[in-house]
């Protein structure tokens, strides 16, 4: 008797609760990571890298009725690295460039709706922000070393790195090569201006970040094993899409896609894309 109990007992509670278990394992090797990248925020002149409060808010409450989780990219890394789980929809927010509007608009509306965001900072407009006297406008400020470090103890925001000085243009475009540069010069240079930033905000702010943005989203292969030598797990890209991120597989951190919130998209377009995972173009 004794024994049949045990029999019937395995069939019917052991076996069904380990399946139930496998298959929830199975499910979450493997997870959709939409992102979405924001710059500025601010009213009354939306543009591709400008979204009014209003917008960013309809945003937040758009994402999260569509069933999505914000988290934050601490979580992400954590769940390939085998540490943790994510929600069934996770969704990570990521503010580029520092811009001092994302700590005034954009922090407060991220606080009211329970999410987390990720600012990617330029260390040359965070030091001319600090030293300057017209700090604090959300018009054309940036933030600096102090307010990154408000930010960074809040616990709501992870701060990138997004170079100290290559977010330019010429003669370098972001973290390309020159022209007429070796590739010895050409990886000293890179890690040497984002090891730069790292050192400046462990000193100044207190952080020391594990996520890097690529300005332009320029990205070399040379770049990406120096910025991997520094310490950093997620590298951001500006190439639109949705990354697939494996637990145990620590390169799909290594070109995370993300899709570019323009001003001149709707919330629903947005929307579109995130569960696409398809870039829609939007006329401007
Ligand atoms: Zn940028």
């Amino acid at each position: 008797m004794k024994r049949l109990f045990l029999c019937l007992f395995s069939l019917f509670i052991i076996f069904p609760f380990f399946t139930a278990r496998t298959t929830v394992f199975a499910e979450q090797q493997r997870v959709r990571l939409p992102v979405v990248m924001y710059h500025n925020v601010l009213n009354g002149r939306q543009g591709e890298y400008v979204v009014s409060e209003r917008q960013l808010e309809s945003d937040l409450i758009a994402i999260k009725k569509a069933g999505y989780t914000f988290v934050s990219a601490k979580q992400v890394i954590d769940f390939v690295d085998g540490k943790g789980s994510l929600p069934q929809k996770p969704l990570l927010l990521t503010f580029d460039d520092g811009n001092y509007n994302n700590m005034y608009y954009a922090f407060p509306l991220l606080k009211k709706h329970g999410a987390c965001a990720v600012f990617n900072v330029i260390g040359a407009f965070v030091s001319a922000s600090s030293n300057s006297s017209q700090a604090d406008n959300p018009n054309y400020s940036h933030l600096t070393w102090k307010e990154i470090s408000t930010l960074h103890k809040s616990g709501k925001i992870e701060i990138g790195n997004h170079t100290y000085g290559m977010h330019v243009y010429k003669p370098r475009f972001g973290v390309g090569q020159m022209e007429g540069e070796s590739e010895t010069q050409y990886r000293a240079a890179v890690k040497e201006d984002a090891g730069r930033l790292q050192t400046e905000l462990s000193r100044r702010s207190g952080v020391t970040p594990v996520v890097f943005a690529y300005p332009f989203g320029k990205y070399t292969t040379s770049a990406k094993e120096e910025l991997l030598s520094l310490g950093f797990r997620m590298l951001f890209t500006c190439n639109e899409g949705v990354t697939t991120v494996v637990r145990g597989d620590s390169s799909t951190l290594h070109y995370v896609r993300r899709f570019n919130r323009n001003g001149k998209m709707s919330t629903k377009t947005l929307l579109e894309e995130i569960e696409s995972g398809k870039h829609i173009p939007v006329d401007s």
